[in-house]
């Protein structure tokens, strides 16, 4: 798919409104238009990657500070000491529907498992 016609790269060039909590050269983080739990915040890369199955091991960095934000925004949405999940869906089995690389943070309720 064509970088233009990716919705999350079109959320970080600031072309498609959305709810941004967190934001930096690298990454940024939002709300998720239909949330699955109380907090429920998306953290991208700025970078398009389509998938975790298609990154790079030069990439092993940046997907570490992605968690490390995701991290830090737990912390500032009052979830960590409850607990949250982070969770990264790949392909079709894994129900990834958005094909740009994305944590989902998601706390504020006792999650079940297994997921589903
Ligand atoms: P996936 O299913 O690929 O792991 O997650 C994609 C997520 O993006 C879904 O939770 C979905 O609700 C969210 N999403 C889809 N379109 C938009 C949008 O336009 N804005 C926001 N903020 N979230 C979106
Ligand atoms: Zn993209």
């Amino acid at each position: 798919m064509n970088v233009a016609d990716c919705l999350f790269c079109r959320i970080a060039g600031g072309e498609i409104p959305a709810d941004v909590i967190y934001s930096d050269p690298e990454m940024v983080a939002f709300r998720d238009i239909n949330p699955q739990a109380p907090t429920h915040v998306l953290i991208i890369p700025r970078k398009h990657i389509a998938s975790v199955a298609a990154l790079d091991s030069a990439e092993a960095g940046l997907m570490g500070r992605l968690f490390l934000v995701a991290r830090d925004l737990a912390q500032e949405e009052g979830i960590a000491e409850d607990g949250y999940r982070m969770v990264v869906n790949a392909g079709p089995d894994g129900g990834q529907t958005v094909f740009h690389v994305h944590l989902h943070l998601l706390g504020g309720r006792a999650l079940k498992w297994p997921p589903g």
